[in-house]
């Protein structure tokens, strides 16, 4: 009973999130918000997140939720993390951080953004400011 309550209440905030990023809170978008954020923050991939729908019975395609996840990160409930140009990652963890990376397993861990500290930025070209560092360490199983 408490469960329900408590999904229920969930619903509902997914259901504001989602309608105050300007996105309609459509069953296909809240089933995937559900997987997203109901199991606290984390790094996901495409292909991660369709196999999961598919476990939970979601009916909804891999062009579906490759499109959901970025109208999420175009609405700033997702950051987009792009570990190579064939992998990526999405944050729910929007707040500035940088991530170490697996190489072993393609997982992603976060590191606080105070734990990296960058020195000798390069001056930006004419007429920009720098916006920020994104660091990602790969790191590999010691032999
Ligand atoms: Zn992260």
């Amino acid at each position: 009973m408490n469960a329900q309550t408590s999904t229920q209440r969930h619903d509902a905030f997914l259901r504001e999130q989602l309608q105050r990023a300007g996105l309609r809170a459509t069953r296909q978008r809240l089933g995937l918000a559900e997987l997203i954020f109901g199991q606290g923050e984390r790094h996901l991939t495409a292909e991660g997140l369709y196999a999961e729908a598919l476990k939970e019975g979601l009916r909804l395609s891999q062009t579906t939720v490759y499109n959901t996840l970025h109208q999420f990160t175009e609405a700033g409930l997702l950051r987009e993390i792009l570990a190579d140009p064939r992998r990526i990652y999405f944050d729910t963890n929007v707040d500035p951080h940088h991530h170490f990376l697996d190489e072993d397993t393609g997982d992603m861990e976060d590191i606080p953004a105070e734990g990296v500290s960058v020195s000798a930025l390069p001056t930006p070209p004419d007429g920009k400011s720098i916006e920020g560092v994104d660091v990602i360490v790969r790191v590999r199983r010691s032999a």
